[in-house]
Parts: C-alpha cells; sequence; structure tokens
C-alpha cells in the first residue's frame, strides 16, 4: 500500500518555530506561529476558562458521547454571542449550531454541506489564510482566487474584490473574513460590508463568514457586525467560527458551523444535514472545549472575566501595533508601517520581498512567516527597536 508514499517536507510556519529554537541567538524575534502570546512569549490558560474547567470536571458525571451537534449547551450559548440573545435571528429560529472540532473542523464541514448541496465554486479574496485553500478544496469544492489586498497600498483593494464577486450567482460561495483578517489585518469596513450585503441580495451567491478572532477587533458586538448585517439582510449565510483564540482553547479543538436558513425549517434541515455529513467523518466533536465555553457564557461571573481577559488580550495587540509603528516613526520610516496601527488583530503584512524575509531571520534573527505575515504578540518594548532597525536594514 504504502511503498511509493514520499515523505512530505514539515509544515512551513511550523518548520520556522524549530528554526527559531534551534536560533542561540540572544536578540531573535519570534513573529511566526499563529497563537496569542503574553508580554513573556506564553499563551496561558485564561483565568475563566481555568475555572469553568474544574467546574465542568466536577459535575460531571459520564464520558458517554455526546450528541453529533456537540456539548449539551455550547450550540445556543454560541448563537447568543453571535447574534445577541435578543436577535430577532434568533427568536425566529432561523440559526442553527453545530459544534466542531476547532475552526478547521467547522470549515471542513461547511465544505462538506456546500458540496452535497451542489455548490459551483467557492471564491475566496487573496491573500487568505493558506489553510484555506487546502481545506476547503479536500472537501470537494472547487476554489476561485479573487484580489483582496493591495500590497502596494497596505490596504484592502475593495473595487478589485467587488469586480471579482460580480461575477458570482446562485450556488457559488464567497468566503469572508468575519473580522481580524489572516494575514493581512486589513477588514471591509461597514460601508463595504453593506455593499457586499447589497450584492449577495441581488446576485443571489451565498457568503461564508469565517470568525476566528471575535473579540480582538473592537468588542464582541462591533466584531460580528458581518454575520449581523449578512444575517438581516440575506435569507442564508454560512459562518464558521473558531474558539481556539478568543477562549485560548486550541489544543481542545472548539468550534462552530453556524447554519442562517431563510426559515426556521430551512435552518433545521441544513443542521440535519450538516450532523450526518458529521456521523460519517468523526461522528462527534470533542466535549470538553464545547462544555467550558457553554459553562462560561452561562454563569455571568464567569463570562464578565472572561470578556475582561479577552478584551485585555486584545489591548495588548493594539498597543503593539501603536508601538511598531510610532518606533518606525522615531527610526525615519516616514508612514511606511503606519498602516499597522490602523488594522485589526493579532496579523499585518509586512512590505516584504521573500529575500528580504530571509535576510531578516538569518542576519538579524526576526522569524517572519512567508509572504511577510507577521504576530504582532511577538512585538515589546525590548524589542521593537531591534525590530525596526532590522527591517530598515533590510529595506534600504
Ligand atoms: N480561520 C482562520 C482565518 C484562522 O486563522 C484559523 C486559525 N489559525 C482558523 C480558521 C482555524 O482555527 P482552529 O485552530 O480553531 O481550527
Amino acid at each position: 500500500m504504502f511503498e511509493d508514499a514520499k515523505l512530505l517536507p514539515p509544515d512551513p510556519i511550523l518548520g520556522l518555530s524549530k528554526l527559531f529554537q534551534d536560533d542561540p541567538r540572544s536578540e531573535k524575534i519570534d513573529l511566526g506561529v499563529g497563537v496569542y502570546r503574553d508580554l513573556n512569549g506564553r499563551t496561558p490558560v485564561m483565568k475563566a476558562v481555568a475555572k469553568a474547567e474544574t467546574n465542568v470536571t466536577a459535575a460531571q458525571t459520564t464520558k458517554a458521547y455526546t450528541p453529533v451537534d456537540g456539548a449539551p449547551g455550547f450550540g445556543p450559548a454560541i448563537l447568543d454571542l453571535v447574534f445577541g440573545a435578543d436577535s430577532p435571528i434568533l427568536s425566529a429560529g432561523r440559526a442553527a449550531a453545530v459544534q466542531t472540532p476547532g475552526g478547521c473542523g467547522a470549515l471542513r464541514l461547511a465544505g462538506e454541506l456546500l458540496n452535497s448541496q451542489g455548490a459551483a465554486s467557492l471564491t475566496l479574496g487573496a491573500p487568505t489564510w493558506p489553510n484555506h485553500i487546502p481545506l476547503l478544496s479536500a472537501a470537494g469544492l472547487k476554489i476561485n482566487s479573487i484580489p483582496y489586498y493591495d500590497r502596494d497600498a497596505n490596504a484592502v483593494d475593495f473595487e478589485a474584490f467587488k469586480a471579482g464577486a460580480a461575477k458570482l450567482g446562485p450556488k457559488d460561495v464567497l468566503l469572508l473574513h468575519g473580522c481580524c483578517h489572516n494575514p493581512t489585518g486589513a477588514d471591509l469596513s461597514p460601508a463595504q460590508i453593506d455593499e457586499i450585503a447589497a450584492m449577495a441580495a441581488a446576485q443571489g451567491f451565498l457568503p461564508l463568514v469565517d470568525t476566528a478572532y471575535h473579540g480582538f477587533a473592537k468588542d464582541l458586538d462591533t466584531d460580528v457586525y458581518m454575520i449581523r448585517k449578512f444575517s438581516a439582510e440575506l435569507p442564508e449565510v454560512l459562518i464558521t467560527y473558531s474558539c481556539s483564540k478568543n477562549f485560548g482553547l486550541y489544543r481542545e479543538r472548539t468550534g462552530a458551523l453556524i447554519i442562517v436558513g431563510a426559515s426556521a425549517d430551512r435552518a433545521l434541515a441544513v443542521k440535519s444535514q450538516a450532523t450526518s455529513l458529521a456521523r460519517k467523518n468523526y461522528s462527534m466533536p470533542p466535549a470538553h472545549g464545547g462544555a467550558i465555553v457553554a459553562e462560561i457564557l452561562g454563569d455571568p461571573a464567569l463570562s464578565a472575566l472572561w470578556r475582561e481577559e479577552l478584551s485585555e488580550m486584545a489591548d495588548r495587540v493594539r498597543g503593539n501595533r501603536r508601538l511598531l509603528a510610532q518606533t518606525a516613526q522615531d527610526f525615519g520610516l516616514h508612514n511606511r508601517l503606519s498602516f499597522i496601527a490602523d488594522q485589526a488583530g493579532m496579523f499585518s503584512l509586512l512590505p516584504l520581498t521573500e529575500d528580504q524575509i530571509g535576510a531578516l531571520r538569518d542576519q538579524h534573527g526576526v522569524y517572519v512567516v512567508g509572504g511577510g505575515r507577521i504576530n504582532l504578540c511577538g512585538v515589546n518594548e525590548t524589542n521593537v527597536k531591534h525590530l525596526i532597525s532590522s527591517f530598515k536594514a533590510v529595506t534600504e
């Protein structure tokens, strides 16, 4: 069977982490891997999560299977968080949630669901999170790429994105990032989201909103503007949701596929299609992370603590954005990196060629992902001068 199986190269981002670990230079800076890190470079267990975990473990009486749609209470709690407890979408029963193994599991399930319903294509803006393409094409979808980001302007190229989306019709799907675009940090403005909603309404394509950083852009309500706008204006929306970053649950593999249907009956029918596909694949998601999220969101004190911790994380990343942009000004870079202060989430793209990325790493110990993506969590008061002077050295 496996005589001809080739050894594949390691994942490039994980390979970069290994190179970083093995680098003996004390001034090295890791801007690579995509997890939240605190000032000390750690990815801590959130206090609200640790407390909820204690409660969940104490109350646990069985390890028997959960339903295919996940830990009891998880789905309703995520729907309230995403739409708002008093949302007309929820009172109409138009939204349904299926817990999935992380955001990746949600994307793969969304891809299979779309494929099973005869989706003609899935269109995404370039660049995007690199795993989107293999994940969704492995589900059998034909992927089209349209421009999203202008690397010279360091901003969304909305005219080009709209021109690509203008070609879509019924049975086509447009993938959008709910907030904190990965890798660019450049989100659509509310007015641009409104324009896409109007296009989807007129042309009949389905938006798939991938949301992996809810709470990291501005706040929990503002960050779901796209989801709420689309759900109010369009008959159908799909949302893939990750609890990896905002609950810090990465390895617990906790996420959701959220279906908004034209009616309560449609939402339930589509949910039944999704759970049937899940059953044929992994059967049901790991319950632990879902139970923790349900415990936090169902308990006012834990929920308040979680919100506070999340906004502290988001504040820290925003502060690092300002620090990097200001230091670049202080080093005479004349607004070349000022766009970073205005972008959202953990990532931005440094305007670098692949040779310059290699020189940053080899000559200066500054580790940036191919394409120029940096994780702003890795920036701090101590290393920012070395980072900017190295950037200057390789680009001037
Ligand atoms: N979508 C995007 C845009 C992401 O950045 C990520 C995680 N890096 C995911 C989905 C998947 O998240 P998870 O780790 O929960 O599978």
